[in-house]
């Protein structure tokens, strides 16, 4: 009996003691839960709550932790994707075809981990899908109600990343501000989530603002007070505060901030205006931000932070040996985040070039063949934007005009390339009408058209033509040398094509199809050989430009305006 314990025993201890091992070892530290770390906003939005968690999982991945970042969302459209720009600024759109708040374009420029739909969750999102589970009769007998069957929801997706096991720390930032009407059920199903899962494995970052008020000379906490209080109310105690202000919080209101926000004097944390966003992970490491996450959610420091490569890109930011005029002709320039992520991929491949770019934004409303040679006489380079409708298209078509007949570098991107396709057949072939379809049906050369599998869709949300897809680049193309490599994936999202009729005929007069869609044979690259850098892509290469690695286009681009400058 004893001999056939003990081997019994002996061989319990052979089967699992390799899986403890492997459970050690891929987490570094005996962590066998995810932990998980609320952002929240109070006193007002647009405090940049999506940088601030950027910036602290920005230096949890330093320090060696597997950490990422989702947001919630608390509209109601399911996703952003049916917004004008105006409203809410880029849909940014990931790998596997999500339209995505753009602060999912920070996460991933930060912390260069693509993101995907899990990453993102709107109000709407989570109501879809309760209807429909109540439509399947999945809570058969009972009230549906917001609590707990959309709280319920909300948990569950706010885990769903964590439950992977690919990550070590999961960051959820709520959008909007604490006390509106639309963010209560999160703020409920984060005080229950903290609730279940203990004080060291959840912990709620509040940020705040601390207004400076010139006229008294003085920063204000109270509305810092408040907002914590409202965060109370809900049953909520922030255990960090992170007050974002435009002047250093000297000791004694920090003190204060402590005392009344019920937080430890460690847990106040400034957030002082920066020059550029880069510089924020930096600020947060100075002020012990991530040091005080871990220690709340009872973790190790492990090495300091690791930001070596971070830090040559900010100094490559800051000290730039040459500058260029970029021109950004586009119809949402009044508002900058309409742009976000080129203006970004633009930062990262001026650093890689060493070079300030100067974005010029144009509004491709107001150019035309009389005033093009004016407006960009300064310019030593211009990018067409990604767009849809009529308004501002004939100015961009002017644009790639100039840049054509001028070799100024020229960079479409989406719509900017289709108009490349419609300048091209209009002014070589002498197609006077050719167009779009989008823009005109009736046009007898419908150069670019809807593709194939979208004429009998009529849905307009999440439908159009997303995500990574497969693109082959031809030999001895300047897309090729751009690229070094063959194939290559990129993001889309368009309705509309390059027509593949007209493709041979405009590739005859020069216009060449670089790259095409291995399987679809959509063209997907288009450039001119006689020209300093005249090249127009279908997909959006800025989705993918990150701070660790700049995109390609962007960096030969800026390189190219660079040599056009010294001319
Ligand atoms: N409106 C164009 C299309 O749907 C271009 C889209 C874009 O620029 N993202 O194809």
């Amino acid at each position: 009996n004893y001999l056939i314990s003990k081997l019994v025993f002996s061989q319990y201890i052979i089967v699992f003691l390799p899986s403890f091992l492997h459970n050690y070892n891929t987490n570094n530290n005996i962590m066998n839960q995810t932990k998980y770390i609320f952002v929240t906003g109070g006193v007002t939005s647009s405090l940049g709550k999506g940088i601030i968690a950027a910036s602290l999982a920005k230096l949890l991945q330093a320090r060696g932790y597997r950490t990422t970042i989702q947001k919630f969302d608390p509209y109601l459209n399911v996703d952003p994707g049916t917004l004008n720009p105006y409203e809410h600024g880029e849909c940014y759109v990931t790998d596997d075809g999500a339209e995505t708040d753009l602060d999912l374009g920070h996460y991933e420029r930060f912390l260069n981990v693509p993101t995907s739909q899990a990453n993102n969750v709107t109000t709407g999102r989570i109501y879809l899908s309760v209807i429909e589970k109540e439509r399947r009769g999945e809570f058969l007998g009972k009230t549906v109600q917001v609590v707990p069957h959309i709280t319920n929801e909300i948990k569950d997706r706010m885990q769903l990343l964590g439950k992977t096991g690919d990550f070590d720390i999961v960051i959820t930032e709520i959008g909007g501000t604490v006390g509106d009407i639309e963010s209560l059920p999160y703020i409920e199903s984060v005080r229950q989530l903290v609730w279940d899962m203990g004080e060291h494995n959840a912990i709620v970052i509040h940020l705040t603002l601390v207004p400076y008020l010139a006229a008294a000379g003085e920063l204000k906490t109270k509305p810092t007070q408040h907002s914590v209080k409202t965060l109370m109310e809900s049953g909520i105690k922030a255990d960090i505060l992170v007050c974002r202000t435009e002047h250093e919080i000297s000791d004694e209101i920090r003190n204060k901030l402590a005392l009344f926000c019920n937080v430890k004097r460690e847990a106040v944390i400034q957030s002082i205006d920066a020059s550029t966003i880069y510089e924020v992970p930096n600020l947060m490491l100075e002020e012990g931000l991530d040091v005080v996450a871990l220690k709340k959610l009872d973790l190790p420091k492990k090495a300091a932070p690791d930001l070596k490569n971070w830090n040559t890109f900010l100094r490559r930011i800051k000290n730039p040996k040459h500058i260029v005029n970029i021109g950004l002709i586009g119809k949402y320039v009044e508002m900058q985040d309409c742009y976000k992520s080129i203006l970004e991929a633009f930062i990262h491949s001026g650093a890689a070039n060493e070079t300030k770019v100067n974005v010029i934004s144009i509004h491709s409303e107001y150019i035309d063949a009389s005033n093009v040679n004016e407006k960009f006489k300064d310019l030593d380079a211009i990018l067409v934007a990604p767009g849809f409708g009529e308004r501002g298209i004939e100015g961009k078509i002017a644009a790639v005009q100039y840049a054509r007949e001028n070799k100024m570098p020229f960079f479409g991107i989406c719509l900017g390339m289709q108009m490349a396709v419609i300048e091209y057949s209009r002014n070589i072939l002498g197609y006077a009408d050719a167009n779009s379809t989008e823009m005109n049906e009736q046009t007898a050369h419908p150069v670019v058209n809807l593709m194939e599998e979208q004429k009998n869709v009529t849905d307009k949300g999440g439908t159009m033509r997303l995500g990574a897809w497969k693109c082959d680049i031809k030999p001895n193309t300047l897309a090729h040398k751009i690229y070094g490599q063959t194939t290559i994936s990129e993001r889309h999202r368009h309705r509309y094509e390059y027509n593949s009729a007209y493709v041979n005929v405009l590739h005859e007069a020069g216009l060449k199809a670089s790259g095409v869609n291995p399987d679809t044979g959509l063209v997907e690259i288009i450039e001119l050989e006689d020209h300093p850098f005249f090249i127009g892509v279908q997909y959006h290469p800025e989705y993918k430009s990150t701070v660790a690695n700049p995109h390609p286009l962007f960096v030969n681009f800026v390189a190219a305006a660079v040599k056009a400058s010294k001319k």
